[in-house]
């Protein structure tokens, strides 16, 4: 999936820094990098017409298969599908309902969402839920959230759907779901998982029984920017029956579709014990170069939120200002390194390995060796 020479072309053309991204699926670097096959693909569908309701069936019809579900769909993105998946839940087919939203006209519009999966992905993940029309009903508290309080949000008036976030942002990961999406089931009420990050888990979040599942296709599938919303046929046609109203600026294109079927066959021709291995002996390489460096504390965490992978953690002994330093020595070489830096405060950053080639790992850890010796040569 990773090509060890990235191309730098373009970057020379247009004088761009160039990048090693170590920091995971990260928005403001471009999420991912694709696959000469996906890559080949776009290029192709950039330069064809297409019947794009006969590529959204063709989507719909691999994803299902290769997933598990009844049907499922391509939008633009997953803040996308988050607002045109409560839209269908505030509408379903009802084609003046559609054209009408954001106006719900006495609809039931209310979504509850535990508090702790509130998220800030660089946008509030609310502003995603109020762009439809709807308004947000927190359950529980930042740190927990119980049935209990899932049920009693649930028990108000006028509720559209139940939202639940996997991912490692959350601020708590021991909700019960599969009790969550069946307190909803029960009264009736649909249930939309944001698994945006969960490519690898996708079986998984279906089989909790909720109505849709949404991921990122650009994430670890590491095709064009695309959402996709997995899940039963009749979701998936209130999902794609925005399209004629507030889902008309979230349409994917056919290159992003066609991107997500290679990608997709990439998948399902991966050996997913091999990608692994190749994953772990990154993590085991970084590892064992790390520990050559003087003043830190090198460990593995696993993906907070289950996808079969690694992270580094490499803590700073001196602490807080030291690992800062060493960020901001990595972003001003060159290549630009970027790291994790949600455990900063730990005097920690972590690396997500699953971009980078064996190459680009030595440069990292090189680039961190050089970063300490010139701070505690200062
Ligand atoms: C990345 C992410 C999103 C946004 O996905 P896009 O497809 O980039 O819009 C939403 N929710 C979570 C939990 C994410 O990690």
């Amino acid at each position: 999936m990773t090509s060890a020479t990235a191309p730098h072309s373009l970057h020379q053309a247009y004088a761009l820094t160039p990048v090693i991204n170590a920091a995971g699926s990260f928005t403001p670097l471009g999420v991912s990098r694709s696959s000469t096959h996906v890559a080949q693909s776009v290029a192709a569908a950039l330069q064809s017409f297409f019947i794009i309701n006969e590529l959204q069936t063709l989507a719909s019809e691999r994803l299902s298969a290769f997933c598990g579900c009844e049907a499922a769909a391509v939008t633009h993105c997953v803040s996308a599908a988050i607002t045109q998946a409560v839209a269908a839940c505030i509408t379903g087919t009802d084609q003046a309902a559609v054209a009408a939203l954001p106006e719900t006209h006495g609809r039931a519009n209310a979504v509850v969402i535990p508090e702790g999966h509130c998220v800030n992905y660089g946008h509030p993940l609310v502003t995603d839920i109020r762009l439809a029309g709807a308004t947000v009903v927190r359950a529980g508290s930042r740190d927990a959230c119980s049935l209990d309080d899932i049920e009693q949000a649930l028990d108000r008036p006028g509720v559209c759907c139940l939202l639940l976030v996997s991912s490692r942002l959350t601020a708590f990961q021991n909700l019960d779901t599969r009790g969550a999406v069946a307190a909803a089931r029960q009264r009736g009420i649909p249930v939309v998982i944001d698994g945006a990050a969960q490519d690898m888990r996708i079986p998984e979040l279906l089989s909790t029984g909720a109505d849709g599942v949404l991921v990122s296709a650009h994430k670890y599938l590491a095709s064009p920017t695309a959402g996709l919303v997995l899940g039963t046929r009749d979701f998936v046609q209130r999902f794609r029956a925005q399209e004629a109203g507030i889902g008309r600026g979230m349409k994917p294109s056919k290159e992003a579709i066609v991107g997500v079927l290679a990608a997709l066959e990439e998948r399902q021709a991966q050996d997913q014990v091999a990608w692994k291995k190749q994953q772990d002996e990154k993590v085991v390489l970084a590892v064992a170069l790390l520990h050559k460096c003087p003043g830190i504390e090198v460990t593995t965490d696993p993906d907070p939120a289950g996808m079969p992978f690694q992270r580094v953690r490499v803590r700073c002994l001196e602490g807080e200002g030291m690992a800062r330093a060493v960020v901001q020595a990595l972003k001003a070489g060159s290549p630009s390194i970027w790291v994790m830096e949600h455990q900063l405060e730990q005097g920690a950053i972590q690396l997500e390995l699953v971009a980078l080639s064996e190459e680009e790992v030595r440069q990292v850890v090189d680039a961190i060796g050089s970063a300490l010796c010139d701070q505690t040569s200062d």
